[in-house]
């Protein structure tokens, strides 16, 4: 079954509007040569800039987060509607950044994944173990558990819209990377789960991504397994050379 590749940038509290559009002008400069599909996730309020620079690009644009009520009283906020009434219909939930910080859990995600997803948005969900969990060997039992209770209430038809992206805590941002034949047995086990509660065919279509420190010198090797779809990629997202290498490791 072929899959769809994706490499996706995760660029987090960085970049003010004009380094936006200074990477955003590389990234356009530069030549995809494999199939991945590229997206890129700039901060909120950079968001519409960057879908207007990218109108006439292949690269599409997400949302790193989103609110999980329609409207209303949260300062602060933004909602799946006001990333849609800019022509954005993908949106990142469960970064281990945001479930550190910002204290979301399993139940809340589901919540986000649920509105997202009737609005007709494609969510990239993140999950992963914390080092503790593997060392103690428990990687398996926490990425269960974290897929069991924030999507798996979905149902197959509305997996269509959903992309997996499995980022192990200690790899992010950290320079330490889950081997490529740690990814393959992590996305391996993810997708017989996924086969499990639903059917194989839902399993095979879903692309699951990999995170945690992907940069040019790791990216074709990680890429190369046959479980692993693509990445989400953190600080390599920022520069426009390394990113494209990333993109081109496929
Ligand atoms: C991420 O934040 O999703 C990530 C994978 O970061 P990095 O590539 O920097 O480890």
């Amino acid at each position: 079954m072929s899959r769809k590749h994706i490499v996706a940038g995760n660029w987090k509290m960085n970049k003010t509007l004009p380094e936006t559009q200074a990477l955003l002008a590389s990234l356009k400069d530069k030549k995809n040569t494999g199939d991945a599909h590229v997206i890129v996730a700039p901060t909120a309020i950079n968001l519409q800039a960057s879908v207007t620079m990218l109108q006439d690009s292949p690269i599409q644009v997400a949302a790193q987060n989103m609110h999980q009520a329609e409207s209303g009283a949260y300062t602060g906020e933004i909602s799946a509607g006001m990333i849609q009434s800019i022509g954005i219909d993908t949106v990142i939930l469960g970064h281990s950044e945001r479930r550190a910080y910002f204290h979301e859990s399993d139940e809340l995600l589901a919540q986000k994944v649920n509105t997202a997803l009737a609005h007709g948005m494609t969510v990239i969900f993140c999950f992963g173990e914390e080092l503790e969990d593997r060392k103690n060997g428990k990687h398996f039992e926490v990425v269960e558990s974290q897929l069991k209770n924030a999507i798996f209430h979905l149902t197959a038809a509305q997996w269509s819209n959903v992309v997996l992206a499995y980022e192990p805590v200690w790899a992010i941002g950290t320079g330490e990377t889950a081997s490529p034949e740690q990814a393959q047995e992590m996305h391996a086990f993810i997708r017989k789960t996924v086969s499990a509660s639903y059917d194989e065919a839902t399993a095979d279509q879903v692309s699951i991504l990999y995170g945690g420190s992907v940069k040019p010198g790791n990216a074709k090797e990680i890429f190369s397994k046959p479980d692993v779809d693509g990445g989400l990629i953190g600080g390599a997202a920022l520069n426009a050379d390394d990113f494209f290498a990333i993109v081109n490791a496929f």
